[in-house]
């Protein structure tokens, strides 16, 4: 079967070594076996593109590149609301989504059991078959906020998730098992602002895109489960507006990238962004040559040397890290 790859990045910060190592991960696994890889800029968020330009800039200094889809170089999730809001209409008609008005205060009170303290309480299913229909609950908020003299919120809505464990193998981690009622109860796939959640986009477009292989950092690992629910529900859809199902794709989850500080690269890491990297003199080769090792390659710069000799089986499985002594050893 041939391997269809994606790099799906989200343009609302600058790339840093940790994205760009998790993205050349995806690149290889998908070009070691002659497979397609395709880009799409996961930008969603109001504003998410304000990186877009240097993102770009990014990537192809890094020596990636991507093939077309649909004719288009590449795909925006900010130019697919029309097929997100079809399906998500068709999705409510089917009783499997539902308008939802609770606030996260509300979410937490009646919840019985603190959860995981930074993930909040699982979602305990308050408006499940409370309204008829998106309109009868967006009249609900506009009294409600009437009563309490505040502006009305929009309506969210929710996936239903199945009572049984969602069950999937990771390349790297291994048999998962997820009780999503448990875990997190109800997912939202559209947020109160209107916008569709990641949640769902990026089922939908892993779906039309024909995805068959997720590679990506691992703080992602805990939401797959909740994604695969979403393929389920999109299954059960059958819906006109999407090509044959190409099935789940294979995930693989890989280790992160850690600063000094021992957590994960993120915005407050500035001088581990790739431009910045580039403007202090650092080649793509020796940045490459530093990802290679990393990854448990010989420390080559050519692509297509990465690409070949490329191996699920070297990846160290444990993260890496690269602070001020990496970067001074560039
Ligand atoms: N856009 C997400 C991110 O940059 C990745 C989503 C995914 O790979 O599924 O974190």
């Amino acid at each position: 079967m041939t391997v269809t790859g994606r790099l799906a990045p989200s343009p609302t910060g600058l790339l840093h070594v940790g994205n760009a190592r998790s993205l050349l991960l995806a690149w290889l696994a998908a070009r070691h076996v002659g497979g397609t890889i395709h880009l799409r800029i996961e930008d969603l968020l109001p504003d998410g593109d304000a990186h877009l330009p240097a993102l770009l800039a990014d990537l192809r200094w890094l020596g990636l590149d991507w093939d077309p889809w649909q004719g288009r170089e590449f795909v925006r999730q900010s130019e697919r609301a029309a097929l997100y809001d079809a399906l998500l209409a068709e999705l409510l008609m089917r009783g499997d989504v539902y308008p939802c008005v609770c606030t996260r205060k509300d979410i937490d009170l009646a919840a019985r059991a603190p959860h995981a303290e930074d993930k909040g309480a699982a979602y305990p299913g308050t408006c499940r078959g409370r309204f008829a229909t998106d309109m009868a609950a967006l009249a609900f908020e506009r009294e409600r906020a009437r009563q309490e003299n505040r502006p009305p919120l929009g309506v969210a809505l929710r996936l239903r998730v199945p009572e049984t464990p969602v069950a999937f193998a990771d390349l790297l981690h291994g048999p998962q098992s997820v009780l999503l009622p448990a875990d997190c109860g109800d997912i939202v796939v559209r947020r109160k602002d209107g916008g569709v959640a990641y949640m769902f986009a990026v089922v939908v477009d892993d779906w039309a895109m024909g995805v068959t292989q997720v590679v990506r950092g691992d703080d992602l690992l805990d939401v797959t489960a909740q994604q695969i629910a979403v393929y389920q529900a999109l299954q059960r859809l059958d819906s006109q507006q999407l090509p044959a199902f190409p099935g789940l794709p294979q995930y693989a989850h890989v280790p992160l990238v850690l600063g000094d500080d021992g957590r994960r690269l993120a915005k407050r890491n500035q001088s581990l962004h790739i431009g910045q990297l580039r403007q202090q003199g650092v080649s793509a080769e020796r940045l490459r040559a530093w990802l290679a090792v990393s990854i448990g390659l010989a420390p080559s710069a050519e692509m297509a040397a990465l690409a070949r000799d490329f191996d699920w089986q070297k990846l160290p499985r444990e993260a890496v890290r690269f602070g001020a002594r990496e970067l001074g050893a560039l």
